[in-house]
């Protein structure tokens, strides 16, 4: 029997920069297989090409060479406006720095994915998202402006508006990196809860304590995949360490 196509498929994948005349390779030739349903940790020195990598797999910029595939369709070639629309059916993102939009209340904040592009008439979009708002813990707050909400609270909302369209992938780029210990550790229960009940997930952390909960960990250096493995917090560490001592910038 052979293995049904991954989720996401990355061949070749190159970014690079052009600064005053330096030219920056952010990422060097990705290869990555992603199956439905994997809980995938990326790490790696600051400036290895983390959120380069999570901006091409959440089709929020394209890559200069090689391809992907998502969902067997290949993203790689398409034009702004249709990546937009795979971006907006496929890809739910969560940010370190939870990106709400202030004036509105966590429930229209949730909401807001499905104004673009959306047949829904609006009893269904206030129903949906009252859905993702309890699905992380949230209804009774959804009247909430984010700065009525704590920090914990703000990422339940961002986590709730990442979901409400059901995306392929849930990406996250360091999501707990604003948050105190006991809200990191309600955080990754609830994104342990989405794992379990099938979603996809994509995480950047510097933490090995959040990798750990991973079922792979990958490691990038220097715009590419250095490491791929089950997670082991000290082997991580240790290839981390090498990577830094062998001059890979941070
Ligand atoms: P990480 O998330 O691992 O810290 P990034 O993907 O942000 O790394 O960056 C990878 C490399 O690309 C770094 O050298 C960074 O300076 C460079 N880079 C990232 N974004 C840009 C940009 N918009 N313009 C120029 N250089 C960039
Ligand atoms: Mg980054």
């Amino acid at each position: 029997m052979t293995d049904p196509a991954p989720l996401l498929a990355l061949r070749g994948i190159r970014r690079t920069y052009h600064v005053g005349g330096e030219t920056i390779r952010a990422l060097d030739g990705v290869d990555l297989d992603v199956p439905e349903g994997q809980h995938v940790a990326v790490m790696g020195s600051s400036g290895s090409g983390k959120s380069t990598l999570m901006n091409i797999l959440g089709c929020l910029d394209r890559p200069d060479a090689g391809s992907y595939a998502l969902r067997g369709q290949d993203v790689a070639r398409l034009s702004g406006r249709r990546l937009a629309a795979v971006r907006n059916r496929d890809i739910g993102f969560v940010f370190q720095s939870f990106e709400l939009l202030p004036r509105l209340t966590a429930h229209q904040n949730v909401a807001m994915p499905m104004l673009y592009g959306s047949t829904r008439g609006r009893r269904e979009v206030r129903r949906l998202a009252d859905a993702a708002l309890d699905r992380v813990g949230l209804g009774a707050r959804r009247h909430h402006r984010p700065t009525e909400l704590s920090g914990g609270q703000k990422q339940r909302v961002a986590i709730a508006r990442a979901l409400v369209n059901e995306p392929a992938i849930l990406m996250a780029d360091e999501p707990t990196g604003n948050l105190d210990s006991v809200t990191t550790s309600e955080i990754l229960g609830l994104f342990d809860d989405l794992h379990d009940a099938g979603q996809t997930i994509v995480l950047v952390t510097h933490e090995d304590d959040v990798a750990a909960r991973a079922q792979r960990v990958i490691v990038m250096a220097d715009g590419r995949l250095i490491d791929d493995r089950a997670p082991d917090a000290a082997a991580v560490r240790g290839t981390i360490a090498a990577s830094a001592a062998a001059g890979v910038p941070c």
